[in-house]
């Protein structure tokens, strides 16, 4: 559908575009087509989108893949397909929150690592991006439309202004590229920012493994949310802030042993360097356990 298209579809039905559910719509066909080209869609397989609003991207997704199952949460969109039916019989709309969609069962049910594509709505995108991580091992693939910062943030490297926790966590956890920028010009109504389309390859267990000791996703997610929780502050301070270190002077001598400089702060630190990390504080604690 073009600018003009949705404008009608909503108005005849008496939707507003919710601000709060993030819609914008996607006007440009040649754009979705390009997310179901970096999606890698087959015949031979299911693609999870996440929002399918009134189908932008559904449509052609459901031309390329075998299937889609399509999660989306609004009521009158949901009531407007089944009413006008226009989604093709390899789309199955699921009336449902994507932040609750288990992602287990639709591995299961699929017969393998998902592969999701998906235009977020701007407010649910860090959540759902913490999801996936904790979902690592289910999810192949991630073709997702983000705010640009937020895309920004994916691929920054340490020291850059953009690099924070996801950085940090997408590092460990899958390769990124960004197939495209997009301007407000191309949705309905037009956003505030620009966005950029994202493709996200997660690694398998054995391809981490090659690259990083190997580690607790839990335990590197607690380790650099505590060392970001207060950029300004220096490493040793944050985590004894988070109550990661006893005092002082035992974080000050744990990043030495590491070879840190005990006044460095989180930015500085690649994703090697807080795995290093995470797995020193989980023999810190065990050493700390009393004995049974
Ligand atoms: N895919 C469509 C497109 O590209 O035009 C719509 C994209 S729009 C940015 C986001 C869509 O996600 C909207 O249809 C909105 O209702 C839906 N949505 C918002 N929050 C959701 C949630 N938590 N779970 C599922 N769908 C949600």
């Amino acid at each position: 559908m073009n600018r003009g298209e949705i404008k009608k579809t909503l108005a005849g039905r008496g939707l507003a575009p919710s601000r709060k559910r993030g819609q914008n719509f996607l006007a440009s066909p040649g754009i979705a087509r390009a997310i179901v080209d970096a999606a890698g869609a087959s015949p031979a397989g299911t693609v999870i989108e996440f929002g399918p609003g009134l189908g932008a991207l559904t449509m052609p997704l459901a031309e390329a893949a075998g299937r889609v199952i399509a999660f989306e949460l609004d009521s009158g969109i949901v009531a407007w397909h089944q009413e006008k039916k226009i989604l093709p019989e390899n789309v199955e709309l699921r009336h449902q929150d994507m932040l609750k969609a288990d992602l287990a069962a639709l591995a299961q049910e699929t017969g393998g690592r998902l592969t999701i594509a998906a235009n977020l709505p701007y407010s649910v995108s860090s959540p759902l991006l913490f999801k996936l991580l904790d979902n690592r091992d289910l999810v192949g693939r991630a073709v997702l439309m983000l705010q640009k910062e937020v895309a920004e943030r994916l691929t920054a490297a340490p020291a850059s202004r953009n690099y924070s926790i996801l950085s940090v966590l997408f590092a460990s956890s899958a390769r990124i590229k960004t197939v495209m920028r997009v301007g407000p010009e191309n949705f309905h109504p037009r956003p505030k920012v620009d966005s950029a389309v994202v493709r996200i390859e997660f690694m398998t267990r054995e391809e981490r493994e090659e690259k990083l000791p190997p580690h607790e996703f839990r335990e590197l997610a607690r380790t650099v949310k505590a060392a970001f929780a207060q950029r300004r502050k220096t490493l040793v301070n944050c985590l004894k802030a988070a109550k990661l270190v006893h005092d002082r002077a035992a974080g000050e001598k744990l990043l030495s042993g590491l070879g840190l400089d005990p006044a460095v702060r989180a930015e500085r630190l690649g994703v090697e360097d807080f795995v290093r990390l995470a797995l020193a504080l989980r023999r810190e604690a065990t050493d700390a356990a009393p004995a049974r």
